[in-house]
């Protein structure tokens, strides 16, 4: 099969959600089969030496990843969701967002103590949503392994929240 440019697939659009941003729209990407497979699979390679137990993804494009990812490894998949979706008891964290700020939950018995997790988005902004996620792992007892992403815009320097951490990205900006 022949390779894809995965940029090809991103389509970038002006002033969405609001003014000033360019969005990252990964709908073309997730709607071409040879492209989607080889996002999964290049994502996967890199989480399998990492040896995750699960993938940890926020609605909605996380979901649409981290289960395809997850599925890929032979892992479990957890959730982050926003305020009051999970029907369980949650652990919730709040963060600043490139728009705005946003809180995220998880159900606090979805990870084990010593859980090895991999934390996964399409979009790697400004951090802050995936520091959330780690700080929600490391709250129920989780170990980060690794945080993922299909893009990463690099003029935003998210990675510096997630120092100390494995940051890897298929496309940067
Ligand atoms: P951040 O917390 O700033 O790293 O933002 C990451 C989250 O917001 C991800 O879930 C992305 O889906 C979304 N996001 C932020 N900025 C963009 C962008 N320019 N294009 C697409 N998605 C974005």
């Amino acid at each position: 099969m022949t390779a894809v440019d995965l940029t090809t697939k991103i389509r970038d659009v002006l002033d969405f959600p609001q003014e000033g941003i360019v969005f990252k729209d990964l709908m073309p990407l997730i709607g071409d089969a040879d492209a989607f497979r080889q996002a999964i699979d290049g994502l996967a390679d890199w989480c399998r030496p990492r040896r995750p137990d699960v993938i940890l993804g926020a609605e909605a494009r996380g979901f649409i990843f981290g289960g395809a990812l997850a599925y890929t490894l032979g892992c479990g998949f957890v959730p982050a969701r926003k305020p009051g979706k999970l029907p369980w008891d949650t652990v919730q964290a709040t963060y600043d967002l490139e728009y705005g700020t946003d809180t995220l939950e998880v159900h606090a018995d979805a990870i084990r103590e010593g859980d090895r997790v991999i934390v996964l988005d399409d979009v790697l902004a400004t951090g802050g949503t995936a520091k959330a996620k780690v700080d929600l792992v490391e709250s129920i007892g989780g170990i980060v392994v690794g945080a993922v992403f299909v893009v990463e815009l690099t003029f935003l320097q998210g990675r510096d929240k997630l120092a100390g951490h494995d940051v890897h990205a298929l496309v940067a900006y």
